[in-house]
């Protein structure tokens, strides 16, 4: 029997959010599980939909030996405290070195992980493992969508395996992907090579949305493509944008069997398509007050503003306050935030008690780039332990920890307060605390994307509000220093160099 190591080292670094990333959120997760070993990681992640749920039934299925090392995906947030990446990086290695010999390596990683000294810490993992198990045993990773993909991590890995979806719904069915590539490998029944094409474009998270064109059309073309001969996979990464590094922005990976020149020349026809559709790819914000407007007139509901400037899954603090200024001051009947992360606020409300009356200083104290703190005045109508597991079809199953959740009740305006940023893209987070949001007028939502996956089809409308932050959809109110340039939309450009 094949014996396949197998090991999750993922996070999304917003290189903008204020604070670091420590060893201590890789232990704890929150919005995931924490850092797990050998048995439990078999055991918390079987039947989850996520890569390494599908690595596990992949192994049954297809017979091969899983020897899994660890497991580890914190909540999205700052540069990672380099110490914090060496400690992970070393047990990776020494559980690997304990198993060896091994006939191939499967990965979950991430694709946007910044540490303080490795701008391509994935590209840095990817060749520590490369140097351990030699160069003739093959590695494939599953990536997320918004991976900045480097020639590093290409060259030392066989196949990188991307999510071809935004909200994120087939990282089961890519795991299975990138687990038929690496037994195929194994067996010699196909030599993946790979070939990177870098598109020089930022583009903002609601653009990226395979739910919509142009996106959709782009990734249309990525599976017409892996529909010829000798195309083993292709990967669009629509990239991280709230990253400071050079490999920052979208990409184009092919892998090939065998044949690196069709490799290349497939990349490069996807990335020149993305690139002549650039206008597409610009966004526009609308005004709070304008979708509020939009809500009052229609009265039909749940009207959606999406608050990505604040959006706690890209490293945002969620505890942005102009969106939740703006709906207090309308007090709309029907008005639900969700979620506004202070732990003090949360503190004072259980103290306060339920069916209680009291005065809250809320939000806006992670930074003075998300609004101010608010003193508001209101009621607190339940109090919760903040647990739920997604029943939505972006990571089913998974399990997600608000810490201690508050709903207090603002005039009309309904507040979800909690002690975690946990973005709120599962429906769950509202109905664990007895918020229907069918029933709701206006929803105001600390996400950018992944919230229409299980909202989308309840939705009235949907508006992207204009708000400041650390994830700002519109890139280029960004201050790039690392960043290779020129990219678009930041430069003129008039040849795809
Ligand atoms: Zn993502």
């Amino acid at each position: 029997m094949k014996r396949v190591a197998v090991a999750g080292f993922s996070h999304e670094t917003n290189t903008f959010a204020e604070g670091v990333t420590t060893f201590d959120d890789f232990v704890r997760g929150r919005g995931f599980p924490g850092l797990m070993f050998g048995g439990e990681l078999v055991r918390t992640l079987r039947g989850k939909s996520m890569p390494t749920g599908a690595f596990l039934d992949a192994a049954e299925e297809l017979g091969f030996e899983l020897l899994p090392l660890l497991w580890t995906f914190p909540q999205p947030s700052g540069l990672i405290e380099q110490d914090a990446c060496d400690r992970i990086l070393q047990m990776l290695l020494e559980r690997l070195e304990a198993v060896l010999p091994v006939d191939g390596v499967l990965l979950e990683l991430h694709g946007a992980m910044v540490t303080e000294d490795l701008p391509d810490a994935e590209g840095h993992v990817l060749a520590r493992i490369r140097e351990l198990v030699g160069p003739e045993i093959p590695i494939v990773s599953t990536l997320d969508l918004h991976a900045n993909i480097s020639p590093l991590m290409v060259r030392e890995s066989d196949a990188l395996v991307g999510y071809d979806t935004y909200p994120h719904v087939d990282a089961y069915e890519r795991g299975w992907d990138a687990a038929r590539l690496l037994i195929s490998a194994i067996e010699g029944e196909t030599r993946p090579v790979s070939a990177l094409a870098q598109v020089p474009m930022l583009i903002g998270p609601p653009r990226q949305c395979t739910l919509t064109s142009p996106m959709s059309d782009i990734m249309e073309l990525a599976h017409e493509a892996e529909e010829r001969p000798g195309i083993l996979n292709v990967t669009v990464s629509g990239g991280f944008p709230f990253a400071d590094i050079p490999n920052c922005g979208a990409s184009v990976t092919v892998t090939a069997d065998g044949d690196r020149g069709l490799a290349t020349t497939t990349a490069q026809d996807i990335a020149r398509a993305m690139w002549d559709r650039r206008d597409e790819f610009r966004l526009t914000l609308t005004p709070v007050e304008d979708a509020i407007e939009y809500a009052l007139q229609t009265g039909d509901g749940p009207v959606i503003l999406a608050d990505g400037s604040d959006n706690p899954g890209g490293g945002a603090p969620c505890d942005g306050t102009v969106m939740l200024q703006a709906l207090v001051e309308a007090n709309v009947p029907g008005s639900t935030v969700a979620i506004i992360a202070d732990p003090e606020a949360v503190a004072g409300a259980i103290e306060a008690g339920v069916g209680n009356e009291v005065t809250l200083t809320v939000g806006g104290k992670t930074d003075d780039r998300h609004g101010p703190p608010l003193t508001l005045t209101g009621y607190v109508r339940m109090i919760f332990d903040g647990r739920f597991a997604n029943k939505g079809p972006m990571y089913t199953g998974v399990e997600a920890n608000m810490g201690r959740t508050v709903v207090f009740v603002v005039g009309e305006v309904e507040i979800v307060l909690t002690e975690q940023r946990i973005q709120p893209y599962d429906c769950q987070a509202l109905r664990c605390v007895g918020i229907e949001p069918r029933d709701r007028l206006l929803i105001g939502l600390k996400s950018a994307v992944h919230f229409r996956a299980d909202y989308g089809p309840i939705a009235r409308a949907i508006f992207e509000v204009d708000t400041p932050g650390v994830h700002n959809p519109d890139v280029t109110k960004l201050q790039f220093q690392r960043l290779r340039r020129p990219i678009w939309p930041l430069d003129e450009i008039d040849e795809l160099p």
